[in-house]
């Protein structure tokens, strides 16, 4: 999987010297835009594995959080997890790696080891596309009702919080769906 990811960047490094850089990197982006929990690097190797994927979750999360099945016959898509255990305070190795290590340290016993991430592991993920069942849940995120009062009680606010609020029209309005920005 490193080498893979190793190989893509490298890749990717060279297209944004050419002209197919903007469309690639503009895919790239609206990739990145759907994994905002992920890091930047799981985000790459799902692209790598599924140029079209949007949601993914581990195959269980599918079933217990969002009651839908993964499909028969679906191959999974590698990401990294990290692996979150007590760490040295001296290698920063969890207990059993750093007892066989050659790591002399013993000032505190291994169980008062504050917890930290001491290495990853490959997970396997699924796209929604790859599975069936209750549709994902709707946030409704739309604003109703009437502002008028609302609108001049914030902008009176705004200076004493040490905010600048400012009205946009809606033909100047840059952001598409969304009701403000902050
Ligand atoms: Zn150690």
């Amino acid at each position: 999987m490193h080498d893979v990811f190793e190989e893509w960047l490298t890749e990717f490094q060279d297209q944004t010297d050419t002209a197919a850089a903007s469309e690639e990197f503009q895919q790239w982006l609206d990739t990145q835009s759907q994994f905002h929990d992920y890091s930047i690097r799981n985000t790459i190797l799902i692209r790598i594995q599924r140029l079209d994927a949007t949601k993914v979750a581990g195959y269980r999360t599918w079933q217990t959080k969002f009651d839908r099945q993964v499909k028969k016959g679906e191959s999974a898509i590698w990401i990294w997890a990290p692996i979150v255990a007590r760490q040295c305070p001296d290698c920063g190795n969890s207990p059993t790696y750093c007892a066989s290590s050659s790591c002399s340290y013993d000032e505190t016993p291994p169980i008062e080891w504050t917890k930290g991430v001491v290495g990853f592991r490959p997970v396997p993920v699924f796209d929604i596309a790859q599975t069936e069942g209750e549709p994902l849940p709707e946030l409704e995120t739309s604003v109703h009702g009437d502002a008028t009062r609302l609108v001049p009680a914030l902008l009176g606010a705004a200076p004493t919080l040490d905010v600048r609020a400012t009205l946009v029209s809606s033909e100047n309005w840059r952001h598409g769906s969304a009701n403000g920005v902050c």
